[in-house]
């Protein structure tokens, strides 16, 4: 970063560049602050002229990549399991989601195998399995876990950065950072695209992280619409396929099932040099974890009026509890501690803005 802001070639590329400038020296919450702003493009890697062979050996995003990683584990909480980063991994996962199926499963069957595979349809089908109170109370526990983890990990990392945790922020740098987050704006590689080991840069990465990001949105915003039809207007899940909470989980499923099968691939095609080798299974976990919530839920959703139905969603289930109680210690920490990062950009630049 001291090499960087003397040099400063690369200011029009990020938001890295400019929040670098505004600083002298660097303190950890700085650094913390810089790795979650920088969205891993490649481009000052590929335009810099202090990058390896150069004695300098300037390699910014794989500098940031590794401080990024370590940020996530230093602001986990509860603070015991911030290892979890380090051995977050696909086995883990899977581990928890088919223990979780198998739990549902295993409870099914021995109440009445009748009901695990027989065939139901219509209001309240999928509760035969499992009722819908014991539903709730299971996965409304591990979710609110998951956002007092989060909420907990963000507090910190917000006081780290340099912002009073009671601050209130200005409702200009939230639409801001809103703008930025939603568009993925500094995923663009300043204009050419993310950097892929041909060196050809391609927005490939970009359309495939929104169509993961949005979809993930969508079959949220299915689940709520659903908790609200339930509570508030009477009506049992399954509904019919033209139905709200129907689309909106079909249209996520659909990028759930696209958007991460494009990441995994262009994860696969990324130059090393780019990235913290060390932690890549934190990333496939979360990106495989991701693409089996959506192929589960898409099947669930095909074949349940048949006698498929009960394994399907023990196993959509335990998946979709798997994802939220990994959570806050794999990579989904990352779109949370970015967007925090643009909220801080965003101030800072309106606070420079106004002297
Ligand atoms: S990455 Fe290289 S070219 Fe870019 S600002 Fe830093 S030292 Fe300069
Ligand atoms: S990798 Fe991309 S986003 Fe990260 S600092 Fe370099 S130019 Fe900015």
């Amino acid at each position: 970063m001291t090499v960087c802001n003397s040099c400063r070639y690369c200011e029009g590329l990020c938001a890295v560049f400019p929040a670098m400038e505004m600083r002298r020296s660097f303190s950890d919450g700085d650094l913390n602050y810089l790795a979650n702003l920088c969205h891993s493009c490649g481009a000052c890697y590929t335009d810099c002229q202090f990058s390896p062979p150069h004695e300098f050996n300037v390699n910014v995003p794989q500098t940031l990549a590794i401080a990024r990683n370590e940020s996530y584990a230093a602001y986990a909480w509860p603070r015991v399991f911030s290892g979890a980063f380090a051995r977050n991994g696909l086995v883990i996962s899977l581990v928890a989601a088919l223990s979780v199926a198998a739990f549902i499963f295993g409870f099914a069957a021995f109440n009445d195998r009748q009901v695990l595979y027989g065939v139901h349809s219509g209001p309240g089908a999928f509760y035969q399995l499992m009722p819908h109170n014991a539903m709730a109370v299971l996965f409304s526990t591990a979710l609110l876990y998951a956002i007092a983890a989060l909420v907990m990990g963000v507090r910190a990392f917000w006081r780290d950065i340099g912002e009073p945790v009671g601050m209130k922020t200005d409702a200009k740098s939230l639409l801001q950072a809103f703008r930025d987050a939603g568009e993925l704006r500094y995923l663009d590689g300043g204009g050419v695209g993310c950097f892929n080991e041909d060196d050809r840069p391609t927005d490939r990465r970009k359309i495939y992280h929104h169509l993961t990001f949005y979809g993930f949105g969508l079959c949220f915003a299915a689940t709520c619409v659903a908790t609200l039809y339930h509570y508030l207007l009477a009506r049992e899940a399954p509904y019919a396929w033209w139905d709200l909470p129907v689309v909106l989980g079909t249209l996520g499923g659909i990028g759930l099932l696209i958007g991460p099968l494009g990441l995994l691939a262009e994860k696969s095609k990324r130059d090393p040099v780019l990235v913290d080798a060390t932690r890549k299974g934190m990333d496939t976990a979360f990106i495989v974890m991701l693409f089996l919530t959506g192929l589960t839920g898409i099947a669930l959703l095909l074949w349940r009026e048949t006698s498929a139905m009960g394994p399907l969603l023990a196993l959509h289930l335990g998946v979709v509890f798997a994802l939220f109680i990994t959570m806050p210690y794999g990579k989904f920490v990352h779109g949370i501690y970015r967007f925090v990062a643009l909220v801080r950009y965003a101030r800072e630049r309106q606070m420079t803005r106004h002297g």
